[in-house]
């Protein structure tokens, strides 16, 4: 069974990864699709987003990574698949994760939402609350993949805490 997981990931963070690890085991096969939010301004060019999801999700073979735009469940169908799977971190995603599925219950029957729960550690995790600490250099290891740190650092050093700070 094929999936596509949509999504921002701008960029991608260790919140998303285990969503994507989690469901690459329980799909045979997963397509991780970078959506352009035009709600958002993006910090990270498409191509970008999805050169640094292709470096760490290279250890999973059944992974591919994906870019489009326009409606999800046509391309959910174009590509083969009949199942979105969606990460959920609090009631706040809920309510509009809930609406959103109904809705694309509605464009096609036949293709299902699949929820994953967010592993406690990353509940709080967010592309937009990485990139807000990351910019007042503040020290984002551990939440983002190394890469994606490497590139935030390049963009905004990390200031170090002095003596006494
Ligand atoms: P965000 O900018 O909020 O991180 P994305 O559009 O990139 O949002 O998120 C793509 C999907 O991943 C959504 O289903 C979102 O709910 C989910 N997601 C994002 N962060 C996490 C996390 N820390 N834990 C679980 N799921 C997450």
């Amino acid at each position: 069974m094929k999936a596509v997981y949509p999504g921002s990931f701008d960029p991608v963070t260790a919140g998303h990864l285990d969503i994507i690890e989690r469901a690459a085991r329980i799909f045979d096969r997963l397509v991780v699709t970078v959506f352009p939010n035009p709600a958002k301004a993006p910090l990270f060019a498409v191509e970008e987003r999805v050169a640094m999801l292709r470096e760490v999700t290279r250890h999973l073979p059944n992974v591919e990574v994906d870019s489009s735009e326009g409606l999800l469940v046509p391309y959910v169908r174009r590509v083969g698949a009949r199942v979105i799977v969606k990460g959920l971190r609090a009631m706040s995603d809920f309510d509009y994760e809930f609406r959103m599925a109904l809705m694309n219950k509605k464009l096609d029957p036949e293709v299902e939402t699949v929820f994953i729960l967010t592993s406690s550690q990353y509940a709080y995790l967010s592309s937009s609350l990485i990139k807000e600490v990351a910019s007042l250099g503040g020290c984002v290891t551990g939440l983002v993949p190394p890469v994606v740190e490497r590139r935030l650092r390049e963009l905004w050093p990390v200031q170090e805490p002095g003596p006494g700070s």
